[in-house]
């Protein structure tokens, strides 16, 4: 039994549909990966941006305890704590950093970044 050429055509265009079809679908899908990988990798980004800002307020607050204070000449202006009244080095205060300043009879010493902070007896406690 023969089939008709319109019935032959109409069967090559059906296969033809069907395989465009499944390239569509097979495409959609990689694409589907894709952007969920994406979605992941950004829902990433986004928890570590809100654990940053967190951590830039805490140590915002934190600089907003202290004062600079002057301990002895000119250059003697130090950072001090407004409660617990501890002394921090300017320069690491201006690098981000709260480094406590160690006391010795003349100096206020950074040993982080090694500066000496000279020191007027009675200026700090
Ligand atoms: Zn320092």
């Amino acid at each position: 039994m023969f089939r008709s050429l319109k019935e032959l055509s109409d069967q090559n265009e059906y296969i033809r549909k069907t395989a465009e079809l499944l390239d569509l679908l097979i495409s959609t899908q990689q694409r589907t990966i894709e952007l969920t990988e994406e979605n992941i990798q950004l829902k990433k980004s986004v928890e570590s941006s809100r654990t940053e800002i967190e951590s830039l307020k805490k140590a915002k607050e934190e600089f907003a305890m202290y004062d600079l204070i002057d301990v002895g000449d000119a250059n003697s202006k130090v950072y001090q704590h407004r409660e617990t009244e501890h002394q921090a080095c300017p320069k690491c205060f201006e690098d981000g950093k709260i480094k406590t300043l160690q006391r010795s009879r003349f100096y206020l010493i950074c040993k982080a970044c090694n500066t000496h902070y000279n020191l007027v007896q009675g200026s700090v406690r």
